[in-house]
């Protein structure tokens, strides 16, 4: 799947400006690949003998640019990939990030793919699957109930579970082995019931992990709320505003949002969600707008929430509720905020008499806001965003810290648990009322091997490709 065998670079930190940037190489002349960009005061970073921080300067020569860094020697196997791994901190500009990298790709690095250095980490022994999983599930935990089951699963709680439950498993196949080639010798083995008892007891071990583990969702999944309204009411304003980006293109014409423009949002308690601008929610007049509308029309469908936007200074509730059907029309599942936006172009009052008004309407046709409060805001003074934004947690059900499930499992490995579970209960019920382990050798064996393949499969000692390519494929570059 990956070579694990040549020296792998990318940029390990978020994108975007920030204080530090970090370009990290891993593998066999991970040191000597930095020593051609890196001048310290101590001499060539391959003198090194085990973990040190190194200050001095990155000379990129094809620029001529130079930087402060400082540099981070991890040899191996004392590292995350058990490689040689060197890391460079330098000031956060994505550009500085980019030339350094290419600088060393032409030194001889390969650019690393997702998730290649936790790959690195997993095939090297250091970490098993359950606990590569875990460090995209913590990357990408959208809240802290899924931040808190990351952190157990790196700490390591199904592994030890899978490889107690391997144990026992091991242990009985052994003996059922023994019993096939010593049938002729007339040795006693311990009798089928004890064993039958335990395979027992793993079975409902792993069945109560099975039923009690939250869910843990098979992707990087976080909740989407959609924007949805007629033409020039605000939506995209409202996504710049509530991501703190430029990503959707604002316009006094209406109807310039063609696609479903995407953006992260960050709501209280620390949890995140993204945020979806449907606009082309319309009666579709030319082939671009009905292709605009299918895309706005999926997005409401498989949304979370829909944040469903009005224009203040420009009442038109017929057409409103127009668009408010539509967009319940494909998706009468979840909740939807009504917003008032444009409130910075009314006096506070008549902005609330608005608002008023429009709940009234919408309520005699029948479509209601799971809020009381109106929620009144402006995108582009910034007023009520905050309000806005608990008002999107609360109806994702984000906001309260829920006394939620520490341990969670993804659907891939519940149904390896659940797997695992019926195997030994299938060995249980084979061995229990046998009078020799020999009597049901190998059909038991049968079953035990079963078992132990799915539990393999969570721990990634037995674990196709193609599995694995799904799981690192989670994680961007640079992890
Ligand atoms: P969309 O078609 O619903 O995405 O609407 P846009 O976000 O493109 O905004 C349409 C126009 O309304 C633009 O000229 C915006 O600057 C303006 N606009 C959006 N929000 C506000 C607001 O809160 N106050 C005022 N005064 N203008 C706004």
């Amino acid at each position: 799947m990956f070579p694990l065998d040549d020296t792998i670079v990318a940029v390990s930190s978020p994108a975007g400006v920030s204080a530090r940037a970090i370009v990290r190489l891993s593998g066999p002349d991970a040191l000597k690949l930095a020593d051609g960009v890196f001048l310290g005061a101590s001499g060539p970073l391959i003198a090194s003998n085990g973990f040190r921080a190194f200050d001095g300067r990155a000379v990129i020569t094809a620029t001529g640019i130079e930087l402060p860094a400082r540099v981070y020697v991890f040899l191996a196997p004392r590292s995350y990939t058990r490689q040689d791994v060197v890391e460079f901190h330098i000031p956060g500009s994505p550009t500085a990030a980019t030339a350094m990298v290419s600088a060393l790709l032409s030194a001889g690095a390969r650019e690393a793919q997702g998730g290649e250095f936790t790959a690195r980490a997993f095939f090297s022994g250091r970490i098993d699957l359950s606990a590569a999983e875990a460090v995209a599930d913590m990357i990408d935990a959208a809240d802290q109930i899924r931040l808190r089951s990351a952190s157990a699963a790196l700490g390591g709680w199904l592994q030890r579970l899978c490889r107690r439950a391997a144990a026992t498993l091991t242990d009985a196949l052994a003996t059922v082995e023994a019993s096939i080639d010593l049938a002729e010798e007339n040795i006693a083995l311990e009798p089928p019931r004890e064993f039958a008892r335990r395979l027992d007891g793993v079975a409902r071990r792993l069945l109560r992990l099975a039923d009690r583990a939250g869910e843990l969702p098979e992707t990087a999944d976080r909740p989407r709320v959609v924007l949805a309204g007629r033409p020039n009411v605000g939506k995209s304003s409202l996504l710049n505003a509530l991501s703190g980006t430029d990503r959707a293109i604002v316009s006094a014409l209406a109807g310039t949002t063609r696609d479903v423009l995407t953006a992260s949002i960050a709501l209280p308690n620390g949890s995140t969600a993204i945020l979806q601008d449907a606009a082309g929610l319309a009666s579709p007049n030319d082939p671009l707008a009905a292709a605009a509308d299918q895309a706005a029309r999926a997005a409401v469908a498989s949304a979370d929430a829909i944040v469903f936007v009005v224009d203040l200074s420009e009442a038109d509730s017929g057409t409103d509720v127009e668009f408010l059907r539509q967009a319940r029309g494909a998706n009468q599942r979840c909740p939807c905020l009504v917003v008032g936006n444009k409130a910075d172009l009314l006096d506070s009052h008549v902005a609330t008499a608005a608002m008023a008004r429009l709940s009234s309407v919408l309520e005699s046709a029948g479509i209601h806001s799971p809020r009381q409060l109106p929620l009144i805001v402006s995108a582009t003074a910034g007023d009520g965003l905050d309000d806005l934004r608990r008002a999107i947690a609360d109806c994702l059900h984000l906001s309260t810290d829920r006394p939620g499930q520490a341990m969670g499992l993804h659907q891939r490995q519940r149904r390896c648990v659940q797997a695992a579970a019926e195997a030994s209960r299938r060995a249980a019920e084979l061995l229990a009322p046998a009078g020799d382990v020999s009597d049901v050798a190998e059909m038991a064996a049968v079953e035990l091997r079963a078992g132990l393949n799915e539990l393999g499969q969570i721990s990634g000692q037995i674990v196709t490709e193609d599995v694995l390519g799904r799981i690192f494929s989670r994680f961007c570059v640079g992890k």
